[in-house]
């Protein structure tokens, strides 16, 4: 009997050693040194982040998104979730743990996809939190459907050029590099006709039209550019994968991308909730505290059982993957679930405790505003609730086949008739012992 939900002692001693690291020494950058996790610290804030990232490297908890044959430290997922439970209700945690998006999507496609020499110049740096990176993907005409893209790479001699537009390539402003998708082939299907490729910040002819930014976030906070690529000049051993398998590559990082964002969904309703208990316990209304009351008990009960149902689910799809499973169909089905849930949890929570605050609930001294600001971000970054529904139906249909004849298999008057025929001798011995032949069955 193999079900266990309980955690190896060594590694809960780690996870206990985190909250307090964490609360102590990771929350209160937030405050003080809020937008700024997102990039090369000056020497000034290197003086007071590098010794923490030092500390968490020493107790070998650094960069553990990749396994070792990538170049990690092969926790596997379900550590990774447990991990990320913790880090994600403060910005600075999954950078002071080298855990952050969007460096550890594009650091497993080029840890999967990359040659030595990519791996040198890129992944090394961005695993030692070195660097930042960022994704170039979605297009103003066309987000959802990567099939509307228009961003080309055109072979020079011994270059690739790439021209056209982007939008919402986060972190932009602070990135060292960038991975960009383009078609290298518009003959073909796209799912075989675009290209990754790897394009140094620096390169001539990067545009950034507009910063964009995400609502309520600073403006020193993290951009996520319109850019236009005006003929971009970059080697020709820039390409991140084979040629016109861009779709392939994009998908390992988006079902990365996704599930360890459903980890930090998980730990950021977590923290939501433990807020809204205390605050509906301490909070009064006549001579009992808010907590007493049907409608907010009810509210409390319901938060809980939906973040424990995404908790478990979230688990266990990271616990499939770390089964070797990797990113097959069951697992994507699972991870476009996962997507779902991040935003309707997130959603219900969030309600919730910002309600259960009354005024304070809404205003910027609590950490609500930040949280209940991700909500709609959770519903549309890595594609729409919408686009991951239909995907998670169509997989949970493959494989079932619809009934044989007119009625449903589960139709019940066929199978009581096969049900009578089966016990047929029984059901006349019943009816004897009755005395009641108006009960022995037609078939009997
Ligand atoms: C905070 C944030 C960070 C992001 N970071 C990055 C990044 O680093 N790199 C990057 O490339 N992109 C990034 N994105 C962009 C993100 O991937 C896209 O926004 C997403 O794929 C949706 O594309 P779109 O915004 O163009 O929406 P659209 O394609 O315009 O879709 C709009 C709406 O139409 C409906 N819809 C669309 N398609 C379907 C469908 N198939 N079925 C049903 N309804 C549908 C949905 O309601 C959807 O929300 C980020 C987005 C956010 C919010």
């Amino acid at each position: 009997m193999a079900w266990d939900f309980s955690t190896e002692p060594g590694f809960e001693e780690q996870l206990g050693w985190m909250r307090g690291f964490v609360r102590e020494e990771v929350a209160p950058l937030d405050l003080v040194f809020p937008h700024l996790d997102h990039r090369v610290p000056p020497p000034w804030l290197r003086r007071v982040v590098d010794p923490l990232k030092t500390e968490v490297k020493q107790r070998g908890l650094w960069a553990c998104h990749l396994g070792p044959e990538l170049g990690g430290k092969g926790f596997g997922q379900v550590k990774l979730s447990l991990m990320n439970e913790i880090l994600a209700p403060y910005q600075w945690g999954p950078t002071i743990f080298g855990v952050q998006g969007p460096d550890t999507g594009n650091a497993e496609i080029i840890a999967h996809y990359g040659t030595e020499a990519q791996k040198t110049r890129y992944l090394r740096p961005l695993l030692e939190g070195e660097i930042f990176s960022a994704f170039s993907m979605t297009e103003p005409q066309g987000g959802a459907d990567p099939t509307l893209f228009e961003c080309r790479a055109a072979r020079d001699g011994d270059e690739w050029v790439l021209t056209g537009e982007k939008f919402f390539t986060s972190n932009a402003q602070h990135a060292a590099f960038f991975i960009v998708m383009a078609v290298t082939n518009a003959d073909v299907s796209p799912y075989h006709g675009m290209s990754m490729f790897l394009v140094p910040a620096d390169s001539p002819g990067i545009n950034i039209l507009r910063p964009t930014r995400y609502m309520g976030e600073a403006e020193d906070g993290m951009d996520h550019p319109h850019i236009r690529y005006d003929a971009v000049r970059v080697p020709l051993d820039s390409l991140l994968g084979p040629e016109g398998e861009a779709f392939t590559v994009a998908q390992t990082r988006l079902s990365g991308g996704r599930i360890h964002h459903a980890m930090r969904a998980v730990g950021q309703a977590q923290y939501a909730f433990d807020m809204m208990c205390e605050r509906a316990l301490s909070r009064r209304s006549g001579d009992q505290p808010v907590s007493a009351k049907q409608l907010v008990e009810e509210a409390i009960a319901l938060a809980y059982a939906e973040i424990e149902q995404f908790r478990l689910f979230v688990l266990r799809t990271a616990w499939k993957i770390d089964q070797g499973q990797g990113y097959s169909r069951e697992v994507r089905k699972d991870i476009a679930i996962a997507k779902v849930l991040s935003y309707r949890v997130m959603r219900s929570v969030l309600d919730k405790a910002v309600h259960i605050h009354g005024a304070l609930g809404t205003t910027d001294e609590m950490p609500l505003a930040r949280l209940w600001q991700l909500v709609p971000g959770y519903g549309i970054w890595d594609g729409p609730t919408e686009s991951h529904i239909s995907t998670a139906a169509r997989l949970i249909l493959k494989g079932r086949v619809p009934a044989s004849g007119l009625w449903p298999t589960e139709w019940v008057p066929a199978r009581t008739e096969a049900a009578e025929k089966k016990y047929a001798e029984a059901l006349l011995e019943r009816a004897r012992a009755a005395g009641d032949a108006a009960e022995v069955p037609a078939g009997a």
